[in-house]
């Protein structure tokens, strides 16, 4: 068989990307605040999410013919789709860096079985260590499954683990210092979200940012940091601060205060298969359709390579020209 030709996948502004953000599914068994209402949204008809078959083609199309070299699972909550493990093992057989982004709930049930099938490293969603305050933003009383979750990931050697806190002001912000010092105590690596305009309610407001300098400044107060060197960050989308005393480190996301996208390296397939070249985009491929309807890998990677080829600078966020994406996160995928 004829070798495949491999070519970066580069942008109109010279951004080579080589990550892939497949959402699994649209469905969550929590209900955050920030994200959907308390009575979930309408989800997409079983028949409509691309089977594991069709997710890993696409994911083989873009490691094969344009060297993606990671990929990273996400939802809703992709540990509510059934037989996870198959997909990761699936992914895994590519030789990519698999991660995945969780609520957690289920971690200790799953987390041997996805490390086992090729997993290897873990975000997990928190954004209160307060019991009251936690069960008020996931409307779940979930908190000690989570934490217990966080523990399972850590003994099934799933490493890093790191931890994704959205800060939002008034609501949890007052605890920055908690989340260090339990980042530092469990050997997680912290990181601290942005609050983004990607909620289902589009309540979001800009006073509502606590701004990457706040949190480095209110963390650093109480346990001294200094910046890690920009050149170690590369395209990651966390800038990386360590503690003075060698105590590890956070991350800080800082999408609306200190956007990262010229350094973009990431494109983001749905769970229903439409390919989205920006978070925010306002535009989509539908992959689906081309997979359903009996494409070559050529065709579907071509198409791919188009999309990619009209990728915007970056999101406008605070701009005049801002426009929402129609989907909300959950709709999207981390
Ligand atoms: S906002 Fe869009 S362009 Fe910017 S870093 Fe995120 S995905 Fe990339």
């Amino acid at each position: 068989m004829a070798a495949v030709e491999r070519t970066p996948l580069v942008d109109g502004f010279g951004r080579a990307h080589r990550d892939l953000r497949i959402s699994v599914t649209d469905r969550c068994n929590f209900r955050c605040t920030y994200c959907m209402p308390a009575e979930g949204m309408p989800w997409l008809p079983r028949e409509d999410l691309l089977t594991y078959e069709e997710l890993a083609r696409v994911a083989r199309v873009c490691v094969e013919r344009f060297g993606f070299d990671g990929i990273r699972l996400t939802g809703g909550e992709p540990t509510v789709r059934a037989h996870l493990p198959v997909l990761i093992e699936k992914l895994a057989a590519l030789g990519v860096d698999l991660a995945l982004t969780t609520n957690g709930a289920t971690l200790r049930l799953l987390a041997h079985d996805l490390a086992a099938a090729g997993l290897r490293r873990i975000n997990v969603s928190l954004d209160s260590l307060r019991a009251d305050r936690f069960a008020a933003i996931t409307k779940r009383d979930e908190l000690g499954r989570v934490l217990d979750g966080v523990d399972a990931a850590l003994e099934a050697g799933l490493d890093p683990v790191k931890l994704n806190v959205v800060v939002m002001r008034g609501v949890n912000d007052d605890e920055l210092v908690d989340f260090a010092a339990f980042g530092r105590d469990k050997g997680v690596e912290v990181r601290f979200i942005e609050f983004m305009p990607l909620d289902a309610q589009q309540a979001w407001t800009n006073d509502q940012v606590v701004t990457q300098d706040e949190i480095v400044e209110r963390i650093s107060a109480a346990m001294p940091l200094e910046p890690v060197p920009e050149s170690v960050r590369g395209s990651a989308p966390a800038a990386r601060w360590r503690y003075l005393d060698g105590g590890g480190e956070i991350g800080v996301i800082p999408s609306v205060t200190h956007p990262f996208c010229e350094s973009c390296d990431r494109v983001r397939l749905t769970a229903e298969g439409s390919l989205r070249h920006c978070l925010f985009a306002t535009r989509e491929l539908d992959l689906r359709a081309l997979l359903r309807g009996g494409a070559s890998d050529d065709e579907v990677a071509d198409a791919i390579a188009r999309e990619v080829g009209a990728k915007w600078a970056g999101h406008q966020i605070n701009q005049v020209q801002f426009i929402r994406p129609a989907r909300s996160m959950s709709q999207i995928g981390g």
